[in-house]
């Protein structure tokens, strides 16, 4: 374990952040990281207790081998420990700055309001681990001889390819967009994770034998059949793309977009790209946010970046209570009141509010109709009024994967949700060779689960390819 008295003797201490006055000037990140001495004190106050649940399946998807890893920091251990945490996580330095850290909500010093800071120390392992040169491209010692074709390159899609490079199988990886990445490029912002990060783990990747083919469309502008012939073995990890519809009165008035496009928009800007549609841009307006996660939180600080005059978010939900009621929720996640980094630059946030439609003047939208909610969620008659708007983001989630093209060629199993049906342990379709994996078998959910999957995926092929695998679940 860290320091025997670790936790008695040091507070909790987290990475602090730019002011807000200060970040909304730029896209980059702002996290402004703890020193060294400062990560080795963090990690030593981890006692390594008798039952560690933040690295049990509620605390960590990947089961990261965290009091592992606070030991090994807290003794100057740091190439040990970066090799510990890539043998559970390809991709540290990603779930280091996004991940919500259900491993702190399942530490046990959450008990009383002061877990391990667990996500900065993962953050400074990987960060540290770069920078020293540990990391490096890891290629197979031997070839199979066997191939595999990886549809998407998001989360699920780069870890399973790179695991299943590491065991000496040909990957291609195809994707749609011209970079890799998927959510994590075109999705969340860079002022959460800048794309750097990215192109440094494709490097890694090609080193190792993926061979990334940008710009093919599955099931649009190549069959998948093609693929299919081609490939020992499929893997789809395409996400779940379908926005969940609100269908409002009015949603179709100039102004009123859905989230993603906004969010890909300001991310193309970003990395570089063209930007060929209509620019969505939130400058000198009032922005109103439908929804409540956090997509509707990257448009709030988008909005305010592009230099917005006012942005409200809209949630359903009643305010959850600002404390748990640890003894009931831990070690799982809890609900209780949070606050973005966005939201905290300076968002007004209204609560058990329904939306009720969108109201415009000559085809451009004006305002948002709102009502309060009873505790069943209906609006409640002549609490209704009227929020000015000039934009309006629709960001309540996403349904399910996208159907057309693709999943329709490939004749697969639809759930009751309209994600891709496969167990957990085999991965496999109901169509020979292929397999699905992140969140278009899982529905929306966390990159460190779709990390998760596209490992596990990845032990799956390569058991059914050989036989056996050596590669961890
Ligand atoms: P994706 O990341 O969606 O990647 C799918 C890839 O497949 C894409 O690159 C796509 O272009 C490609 N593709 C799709 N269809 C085809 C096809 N037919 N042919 C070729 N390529 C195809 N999670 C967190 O943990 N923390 C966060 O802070 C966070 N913020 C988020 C913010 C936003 C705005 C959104 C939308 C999600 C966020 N998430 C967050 C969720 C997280 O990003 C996803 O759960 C995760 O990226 C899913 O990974 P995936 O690999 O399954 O799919």
């Amino acid at each position: 374990m860290g320091k025997v008295t670790g936790f008695l003797e040091i507070d909790r201490r987290e990475q602090k952040y730019q002011p807000a006055s200060d970040r909304i000037r730029h896209f980059r990140e702002f996290t402004l990281p703890l020193p060294e001495s400062e990560v080795v004190e963090q990690a030593s106050r981890c006692m390594d207790c008798g039952i560690p649940f933040c690295h049990g399946p509620t605390g960590c998807p990947v089961h990261n081998q965290i009091p592992d890893w606070n030991d090994l920091v807290y003794r100057g251990e740091w190439e040990e420990a970066a090799r510990n945490l890539h043998s559970t996580n390809n991709f540290p330095e990603f779930t280091g700055r996004i991940c919500p850290a259900p491993c702190e909500e399942a530490c046990t010093l959450n008990l009383e309001d002061m877990p391990v800071t667990i996500k900065t120390v993962e953050q400074s392992i990987a960060d540290r681990a770069w920078k020293a040169g540990f990391i490096k491209p890891e290629p197979a010692g031997e070839k199979t001889g066997k191939s595999v074709g990886v549809i998407g390159s998001g989360p699920a899609g780069m870890a399973a390819a790179q695991q299943l490079a590491r065991a000496g199988h040909e990957v291609h990886l195809y994707e749609r967009e011209p970079k890799a990445g998927g959510l994590l490029r075109y999705g969340i912002p860079d002022f959460k994770m800048e794309k750097h990060l990215i192109d440094r783990r494709v490097a890694q990747m090609e080193a190792e034998g993926v061979i990334f083919h940008y710009g093919v469309n599955v099931g649009v502008n190549t069959p998948l059949q093609d693929l299919l012939d081609k490939h020992d073995a499929v893997l789809m990890a395409g996400g779940s793309e379908a926005p969940r519809d609100p269908a409002l009165p009015g949603q179709e008035l100039e102004g009123v977009h859905y989230a993603m496009p906004y969010l890909v928009q300001q991310n193309r800007r970003n990395g570089g790209e063209e930007v060929q549609d209509l620019p969505i841009l939130a400058d000198g307006k009032r922005v109103v946010v439908v929804g409540g996660g956090d997509t509707a939180s990257d448009c709030v600080g988008t909005a305010f970046r592009q230099g917005a005059l006012s942005v409200t978010q809209l949630d359903i939900r009643p305010v959850p209570p600002v404390k748990e009621d640890k003894l009931a929720t831990w070690p799982y996640w809890p609900t209780k009141f949070r606050t973005s980094s966005s939201q905290a630059e300076g968002a007004e946030r209204e609560f058990a509010c329904a939306t009720l439609g969108v109201e415009g003047r000559n085809g451009r939208v004006t305002g948002v109709k709102c009502a309060r909610v009873d505790a069943k969620r209906q609006p409640i008659p002549g609490t209704e009024f009227i929020l000015r708007a000039d934009l309006v983001f629709l960001a309540i989630g996403f349904a399910h994967p996208v159907h057309e093209g693709m999943l329709a060629e490939g004749g697969v199993e639809l759930d009751k949700r309209g994600n891709v049906v496969a167990d957990d342990m085999s991965y496999a379709t109901c169509t020979p060779k292929l397999y699905v994996a992140g969140d278009m078998r899982r529905g929306q959910s966390l990159v460190v689960w779709a990390i998760r999957e596209g490992r596990q995926a990845a032990h799956a092929i390569d058991t059914a390819l050989m036989g056996e695998s050596t590669l961890p679940r």
